[in-house]
């Protein structure tokens, strides 16, 4: 296994189930990278992707409002323009239907993925079920996310619709007047995604796992299996190795992943200290892009978008950006307590990949889950168990082969 964020993890511990004996290969603490910082919720309603005829059509107030979740590196952007472009051929309608349907039928099995794992990492502590709200200024924002969720809807999101009345009793400390939102029940969120992925290493590891603090740099496959060769000089004989490194994937030798367009969204969070009795549930403005969660150490407000690559350092106008809605929708202390920059690893289909490589059934990928890794990590982590397995995949996991961008 290469890679121990929540993917990585929840792979790791389902090849277990199955009987195999696993090597985790991470130079990094499991969980410590994307998956410590995200919005927490189990989006079992998040079959909508980013890519969007309306997203297409706000692109450019979105870019040069100062007051946007999106933003884009346009140096980064012209240097790497396959991606963008396949991304905005992705904005069409019938594509955003098809990415709908496809993520809609996977997140339907999120539980069959995740349930085993809370119970086998005794981990049931660390997930809540208070619901979850989307909220609207007004009648304007509220009527362009209709389509979308007149989508989820008939992708089984069930959900009822909110008045002023009904928020402000839900969510009294709001101070901003929504007038329209949408309560999701059902919805569960973690309250410590980075506790998360530590019980599952340390149930990883009571299983007679082994973590190697490495970071692996080549992968050569041959006729029985393949060897992973590690910074240090080192390597690494496995039958089977899966390649589940998140947005940093693309950047291992010898697999042809860099023929995938694999790149990073980047997203932000602002987190205040013993803030978090000021909401019962996990809400998004979702016109400001972001989501406001209440988890066991704080409170925390995690979203928006920046296309600007890997390696520029964290951006003060949306940590300030965030910080600012943050003091609009809730009373709190002027600064946050941690400020916080992590890399989503997209797709510009906005479909994950998950499947064996293109050139060896020795190598699984498992990897480009976007705005969904948390959610889907446990369903994730079967499919990659029953391949390794020999098994039929209980999910049609066709679409989500790397074969498509050959
Ligand atoms: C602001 C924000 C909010 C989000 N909110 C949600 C949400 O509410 N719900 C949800 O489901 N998802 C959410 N997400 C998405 C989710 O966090 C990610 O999809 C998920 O964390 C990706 O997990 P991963 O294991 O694939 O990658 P990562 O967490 O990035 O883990 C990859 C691991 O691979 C390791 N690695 C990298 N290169 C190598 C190498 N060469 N050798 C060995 N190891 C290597 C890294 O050190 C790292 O530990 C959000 C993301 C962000 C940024």
């Amino acid at each position: 296994m290469i890679g121990a964020g929540i993917v990585g993890c929840s792979c790791a511990l389902w090849l277990q189930k199955k009987g195999f004996k696993v090597t985790l290969i991470d130079p990094d603490a499991p969980g410590s990278g994307t998956s410590s910082g995200n919005a927490c919720t189990i989006a079992t309603y998040g079959c909508i992707p980013v890519n969007s005829p309306d997203l297409l059509r706000r692109l450019p107030s979105l870019l040069f409002s100062k007051d946007s979740p999106l933003s884009l590196d346009l140096g980064y952007v012209l240097s790497h323009p396959a991606w963008m472009l396949e991304f905005l051929i992705n904005c069409r309608e019938h594509k955003v239907a098809r990415i709908t349907r496809l993520l809609g039928k996977l997140l339907a099995k999120v539980y069959a993925g995740l349930d085993p794992l809370l119970d086998m990492a005794q981990a049931r502590d660390l997930l809540t079920q208070q619901g979850f709200m989307h909220v609207y200024r007004g009648d304007r924002e509220f009527d362009a996310a209709k389509k979308s969720n007149q989508a989820r809807r008939a992708q089984g999101a069930d959900f009822i619709e909110l008045d002023q009345g009904d928020i402000q009793e839900l969510e009294p400390n709001l101070k901003i007047p929504f007038e329209r939102g949408l309560l999701f029940d059902s919805i569960s969120h973690v309250l410590d995604p980075l506790a998360l992925c530590q019980r599952y290493a340390e149930c990883f590891l009571r299983n007679q796992g082994q973590l190697l603090r490495q970071r692996a740099l080549e992968v050569v496959h041959g006729d029985g299996g393949v060897q992973i060769r590690l910074d240090n000089g080192a390597s690494v004989d496995a039958e089977r190795v899966v390649i589940a490194a998140g947005a940093f994937s693309k950047g291992i030798d010898g697999i042809p992943t860099r023929l995938l367009k694999l790149d990073t969204e980047r997203g932000y969070h602002v987190q205040f200290s013993d803030m978090q009795h000021l909401l019962k549930r996990p809400v998004s403005w979702h016109h400001a892009g972001f989501y406001a969660t209440p988890m066991n150490l704080g409170l925390r407000f995690a979203g928006t978008v920046e296309i600007a690559g890997y390696n520029r350092a964290m951006n003060p106008r949306i940590i300030s950006y965030l910080t600012r809605k943050a003091h609009e929708m809730l009373e709190l202390p002027d600064k946050p307590d941690q400020e916080w920059l992590g890399f989503r690893p997209t797709c510009p289909d906005a479909l994950p990949v998950i499947g064996f490589s293109t050139v060896s059934e020795y190598i699984i990928y498992a990897f480009g889950h976007h705005h969904l890794g948390l959610t889907l990590s446990g369903i994730t982590g079967k499919l990659v168990a029953e391949l390794a397995n020999g098994e039929d995949p209980s999910h049609n996991i066709t679409p989500f082969s790397p074969r498509r961008f050959l």
